[in-house]
């Protein structure tokens, strides 16, 4: 089929997500391999953000694609009651890599629903309602995970579950307590103590937040002491302290999740991305074990028709060892050194750059008018100056995402970000 026409078909049969459906633009993609896809024209494109940062391990990667060939073959699909070896073999997998007191995992389809499984845990464990989340948070898109999403996003969505109770961020750059990194007495942390305090602490079953929050809302990776003091108001309260590694965990910063920067153990975590890559979807909400004791001899009232679905588990686990096998972590951890090292230097050459955030493969650059104001600074065409130069990514408003698959090499991510380099001399233009 001819470009075109896959365009066509496609925007009169289907929906778009997150888009005014008369205005998609979508490269008709054919092929794709490791770092790179294909449109229908031939013409590639580096794929700066990993797909919607779920390709940790690039495209196609031929270990995980055998895998899901092979179980394919045996055992595509059984009814979540029953035992199988790849179920057992992943619930295992992840116990390894994951911090030390979590042990069982549901496994579900995605981040939306590990989410929404993760809310009804820790109100079942604690017997207690109310969630506080972030404002400049994405937790998912159906009912319960958009409650608990504080961006924009969740508003067409209202009314949503009700109990969610929104906190502001620790996002230093543009911090909402109006503090400077020299005058900050970390005022984020101790807003977050004071809402559990008004809200009555023994209502609150869970304080939900992203290991580092997502692209979109612009990627602001905590200060050094914001998880330990969350993990430290959720002991002195009796509070399920979640983390939300949807996007943040599997290698993405640097290490297997991000909590493990700060040393930090959520009674919840919850999965998706990177655990298949998206090969086949999949998502798991993993529990600490005094959660896990608790179902021993109580019903766990959660369930889906496809929960450790026999093809995710196996390409779960392919990918898993994939990770392990090919240094993939501490690739992400080496790459991202040299990420950021760029990053800094392109701050230092573009007047447009307010800011460069960055953690392992994981980074944005935060475009201003004014360094002074911080006003942001929106350029609609960069998104296309991108693509015409054979590099795909997001630049959602004024930011622009990257977060290549973590197999990049140092000549791919220096040849990527040479052509962002370039980008942002239009962005420094339009500053005149
Ligand atoms: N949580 C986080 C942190 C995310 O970034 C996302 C998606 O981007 C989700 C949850 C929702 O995941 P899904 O789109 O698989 O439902």
């Amino acid at each position: 089929m001819k470009g075109e026409d896959i365009v066509r078909q496609n925007r009169e049969y289907t929906l778009f997500s997150w888009s005014v459906q008369s205005a998609v633009d979508p490269i008709p993609v054919t092929r794709a391999e490791g770092v790179h896809f294909w449109d229908a024209d031939g013409r590639k494109y580096l794929d700066l953000c990993s797909g919607l940062v779920n390709l940790n391990l690039g495209h196609q990667h031929p270990k995980v694609v055998k895998a899901i060939q092979e179980q394919a073959g045996v055992l595509c699909c059984i009814q979540p009651s029953m035992a199988t070896e790849p179920r057992g073999r992943l619930g295992q997998m992840m116990a390894e890599v994951a911090p030390s007191n979590l042990k069982k995992s549901f496994l579900c389809l995605g981040g939306a629903d590990a989410n929404e499984n993760a809310i009804k845990l820790a109100r079942m464990y604690t017997k207690r309602t109310k969630i506080i989340a972030r404002y400049k948070s994405y937790h998912g898109s159906t009912m319960g995970a958009a409650a608990l999403t504080g961006d924009p996003r969740r508003i067409p969505a209202e009314p949503t579950m009700p109990g969610v109770v929104h906190v502001f961020d620790p996002f230093c750059y543009r911090c909402p307590f109006g503090q400077k990194p020299a005058t900050c007495h970390r005022e984020c942390i101790k807003h977050v103590e004071s809402v559990v305090q008004y809200e009555g602490p023994d209502t609150v079953a869970a304080i939900f937040m992203e290991g580092v929050t997502g692209i979109v809302n612009g990627l602001f990776v905590p200060p050094h002491d914001y998880w330990p003091r969350m993990r430290e108001i959720c002991d002195k309260y009796g509070i399920m302290l979640v983390a939300d590694e949807v996007m943040s965990g599997f290698g993405r910063t640097g290490k297997w999740f991000a909590l493990n920067h700060w040393d930090v153990k959520p009674d919840i975590m919850t999965l998706a991305k990177g655990m298949t890559c998206g090969y086949v979807p999949m998502g798991a909400v993993m529990i600490s074990e005094p959660i896990a004791k608790y179902f021993e001899d109580r019903m766990l009232s959660c369930g889906l028709t496809f929960s450790a679905h026999t093809l995710g588990c196996a390409a779960a686990c392919a990918t898993i060892q994939v990770y392990k096998d090919e240094g993939l972590i501490e690739n992400s951890a080496r790459m991202g050194r040299i990420l950021g090292e760029c990053l800094e230097e392109m701050k230092a050459r573009h007047p447009s750059v307010g800011d460069v955030r960055y953690i392992g493969l994981f980074s944005t650059i935060e475009l201003v008018k004014d360094r002074t104001t911080q006003e942001p600074l929106v350029v609609p065409s960069l998104n296309k100056e991108l693509r015409n130069r054979g590099v795909s990514t997001a630049t959602p408003g004024n930011l622009i995402s990257i977060a290549p698959p973590l197999i990049i090499n140092e000549t791919e991510l220096r040849g990527a970000l040479a052509v962002v380099d370039e980008v942002l001399y239009i962005a420094d233009k339009s500053l005149k």
